[in-house]
């Protein structure tokens, strides 16, 4: 399991910025140490252990690009078409029975090996056929149309990195090589508790001022996206003790503990009290809308993360702070978020010095460019704004005022998971 030191998440300052959070996270959280061999199949999503460096050269032999006709560059007609003699035929998966000579063209398909003495294809579509001979035309670039080998990855290139969540490609490119099983970090084990008195899971009943849970749902989803092992743990009672005791039974047991709701400094927020009787506890300040403190902290060295109730502000501070915690356990490039740019179909006014994130939807604009359109209303506990929405637009630290037609950063909901 995860083993932190107790004040592994300790701040100064009285605001945390954005970027400061992923950087103490990503500074001080280390990668769990347990490593897995896993067949290649199942390898999608997980975290690559270490580095695989090329076993063979890709492609390992080479070989023709096109279907045509194989010839040796010197042969090739500098000024007038010229017919020339079929040497042979050599297919994908086949080596051709003998080399070619001076003067002879050889009938070649794509993926079979360069006939010795070969080096440029004449693709069928260009040439003609005459008495038995091909007819190739002058002025082709003498190595067109043949993949070297080693041309794709060379022989011994480090070409998957450790750290690499692997991507559908990046298993292709394990399979290329011919591995069958890769070496990748186990899967993280997260405790996941909702908390407060109002909360009821869905199938349970609910008293009239009561609310079903959406955010376990919401969390647990966003952690198995990220390739996590969820232990779902229910909900919590607003209750120091009871908070306690839960947390004490599930630190050791998991690699990091999640909780959303009752992080705020209101009096029925019970759990930074309940995290301080079993472990050591700091409120985050962000600097973030939507977002609210966030509570960072230690159980018997298993870390502990305490977001804020409201589905927006949950969701929000999930992609900033949940997201690079988990990477750093698993040991995985911290992935930056990287906004593309489109244009502002809203008008919008913000505090300097937070970051904020809005709401919105994308549309093609008269002039065919991307342009985003700002969900109607603003509230962080509306969750439908979430669900009727593409993605979120981030308005840096710095600006204090979004108007229309402007530039602005735009991450789809897909590239936060
Ligand atoms: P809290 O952070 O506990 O003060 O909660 C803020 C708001 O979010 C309140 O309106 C809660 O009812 C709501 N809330 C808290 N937890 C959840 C949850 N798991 N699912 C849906 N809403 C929640
Ligand atoms: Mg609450």
């Amino acid at each position: 399991m995860a083993q932190l030191s107790d004040d592994c998440f300790a701040f100064g300052g009285p605001m945390m910025s954005v970027d400061e959070a992923v950087r103490v996270i990503a500074d001080r959280v280390a990668r769990i140490a347990d490593v897995e061999t896993i067949a290649l199949a199942a390898a999608d999503g997980r975290i690559l252990a270490g580095d695989v460096a090329a076993p063979l050269p890709l492609p390992p032999f080479t070989n023709s690009a096109v279907d045509g006709y194989a010839v040796a560059s010197s042969d090739i007609p500098k000024t007038d078409a010229r017919a020339f003699p079929l040497s042979g035929r050599v297919q994908a998966g086949a080596s051709a029975q003998t080399a070619i000579r001076g003067g002879e063209a050889m009938r070649i398909f794509t993926g079979a090996p360069m006939p010795e003495g070969a080096d440029t294809v004449f693709m069928q579509e260009d040439v003609s056929l005459e008495d038995g001979k091909v007819v190739l035309p002058a002025g082709l670039k003498p190595g067109a149309n043949v993949r070297p080998a080693g041309e794709d990855v060379p022989l011994g290139h480090v070409a998957l990195k450790a750290g690499q969540r692997l991507r559908p490609q990046d298993v292709a490119l394990a399979a290329a090589f011919g591995l069958t099983e890769l070496a990748v970090v186990r899967r993280l084990r997260v405790a996941v508790f909702s908390t407060g008195d109002e909360l009821v899971s869905p199938g349970g009943h609910r008293a009239s001022p009561q609310l079903f849970d959406s955010n376990r749902f919401m969390l647990m989803a966003m952690l198995r996206r990220l390739g996590c092992d969820v232990s779902d743990l229910g909900i919590l009672r607003d209750e120091r003790a009871a908070l306690a005791s839960a947390l004490r039974s599930v630190a050791g047991a998991h690699d990091l503990i999640l909780t959303t709701g009752g992080v705020s400094t209101g009096e029925e927020d019970h759990v930074k009290a309940g995290v301080e009787a079993v472990g050591k506890l700091v409120l985050w300040r962000m600097a973030i809308k939507p977002g609210r403190p966030v509570a960072m902290g230690v159980i018997n060295g298993t870390p502990f993360i305490g977001l804020p109730g409201n589905p927006v502000a949950s969701f929000v501070t999930f992609v900033h702070v949940v997201r690079p915690t988990v990477l750093a356990l698993m040991g995985a490039r911290q992935e930056p978020l990287v906004p593309m740019p489109v244009r502002a179909a809203f008008a919008y006014k913000k505090k300097i010095a937070r970051r904020e994130y809005v709401r919105v939807n994308l549309r093609k604009g008269h002039d065919g460019a991307l342009e985003a359109v700002k969900f109607p209303r603003e509230g962080a506990g509306l969750l439908s704004s979430l669900v009727d929405t593409d993605g979120l637009v981030e308005l840096s630290e710095q600006v204090t005022l979004v108007e229309p037609g402007q530039s602005v950063g735009f991450l789809s909901y897909a590239s936060l998971m």
